[in-house]
């Protein structure tokens, strides 16, 4: 097979998105503000998009795709829904952001809580590196301890102390992922398989006495999609517990995605977590992110308690009234929407892909799933990492040909929303075969 390389730069229908690509490069790092967005995975250009409505972008040449990147994850009801929209317009014609405690705070609190059952109290920032940043100061704050696990293949954002690979040994402390994360605050973080509950007793055993927090991802979806097994679910619980270490469920990606109450309706932990993280359907689309749990924990933040946290913009008016807006239209029938669109798009893939001898899995969580470029099952990250990224890579092309927009990385999940109807769904089965078929 001879791997058709992306010729962008000399498409004269993306024409406008190259140049401003140019553009950016000349005054923003990459030419983007968050690297993935960049196309390095798959090769091209990326799609400048100038509007979106429903489950459709159109780019600054005036082409229509098929979004299934929906944001990474906020755009559950599709692009500028209507309800949304109104609220957003005539809460920003009341006022921008005051920086006095606002009802629209009180109120997006007030819904996050009655439908979390295990979270009792929650405050509100800008994005889910925050919320993980500051949850994490939170459990440290709280035991009085600093050393944290985290799992292989969990991206909880880019706070320094996790973004931080597995050292050699098999229970190490971290060493940095990305330059300028001092190996201080990286070595206080230990990396362990994800799902191995062997790793996570011995870590325990050697360390349990040092650690504040087990920070995990609720079902892993940044390698692509992959569901804690209940053992190691409850194996967090049980030794956090008895080793009077805090746990934090990371459903920055999760949260209100994978079922009307996020991967916590899912679960078979039993008992909860002391700590959540959400973000992405939270906002709506807009900077809104949370973290939240037990009210004796949460107690521990100023102003009344000693951990420090704060926020020119959090709770802001503007994107609190996106967020709440959001999660009251997430009803039921809007899961089922979505989860209909895993169900017809990841049965076309296992069709198309079983047809024309493409190695494929598929990984789900909930309503949520991305499709692994090999055959072997994923349980971990290093089971993740044996797809063949280069065959993604292809596919990823002959779709955006077709005019369905997928994420341009295998390891990340594909997004649908309640926008995505049976029409725009019989559009993405057809690219996906005329796709498999061009790359087989
Ligand atoms: N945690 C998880 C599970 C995520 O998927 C992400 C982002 O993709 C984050 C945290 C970081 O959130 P943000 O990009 O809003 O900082």
């Amino acid at each position: 097979r001879d791997p058709q390389p992306p010729a962008d730069a000399q498409d004269p229908s993306v024409a406008s998105s190259v140049a401003w690509m140019e553009r950016g490069r000349a005054v923003i790092p990459g030419g983007v503000n968050s690297p993935v967005r960049a196309f390095g995975a798959v090769g091209g250009d990326p799609r400048f998009i100038t509007s979106a409505q429903g489950a459709h972008l159109t780019d600054a040449d005036g082409n229509e795709y098929i979004d299934l990147v929906g944001s990474w994850g906020p755009m559950i009801l599709g692009h500028t829904h209507p309800e949304v929209l109104d609220a957003v317009t005539s809460a920003a014609a009341r006022g921008f952001s005051f920086g006095t405690p606002n009802p629209h705070e009180v109120e997006l609190a007030e819904e996050i809580v009655s439908r979390i059952e295990p979270v009792e109290a929650v405050r509100l920032v800008n994005s889910g590196t925050e919320a993980i940043m500051s949850a994490l100061r939170l459990a440290r704050g709280v035991t009085g301890r600093e050393k944290v696990i985290k799992f292989s293949g969990n991206y909880h954002g880019h706070v320094d102390a996790l973004l931080a690979s597995a050292g050699s040994g098999l229970i190490t402390f971290a060493l940095p992922d990305s330059a300028g994360v001092p190996a201080s605050s990286a070595g206080q973080t230990m990396v362990l398989p994800y799902n191995d509950v062997q790793a996570l007793e011995a870590a325990f055993a050697e360390h349990g006495a040092e650690l504040a927090a087990v920070i995990v991802e609720a079902a892993a979806g940044n390698m692509g999609v992959v569901p804690p097994t209940a053992d190691f679910e409850q194996a967090l619980r049980r030794l956090t517990r008895e080793h009077g270490a805090l746990l934090i469920s990371d459903e920055v990606m999760t949260g209100f995605r994978a079922s009307p109450t996020g991967w916590w309706g899912l679960s078979q932990m039993g008992e909860a977590p002391d700590l959540f993280t959400f973000g992405k359907v939270v906002g709506g689309g807009f900077p809104v992110a949370a973290f939240g749990g037990r009210a004796d924990v949460m107690a521990h933040l100023a102003p009344a308690g000693p951990v420090y946290q704060a926020g020119t913009l959090s709770g802001n008016p503007v994107a609190a009234t996106a967020g709440l807006t959001t999660l009251r239209l997430c009803t039921d029938e809007v899961y089922t929407a979505v989860d209909h669109a895993r169900e017809v798009l990841t049965g076309a893939v296992t069709e198309a892909f079983t047809r024309h001898g493409i190695p494929h899995t598929i990984g789900r969580a909930g309503t949520m799933f991305s499709v692994f470029f090999g055959d072997q099952p994923v349980h971990d990250f290093a089971t993740a990492q044996q797809q063949d990224t280069a065959r993604h890579a292809e596919f990823f092309h002959a779709m955006l040909r077709r005019g369905v927009h997928l994420p341009p990385s295998a390891f990340e999940a594909w997004f649908a929303s309640a926008a995505h109807t049976d029409e725009v769904l019989d559009r993405i089965v057809e690219a996906i075969h005329a796709s498999a078929q061009e790359i087989s």
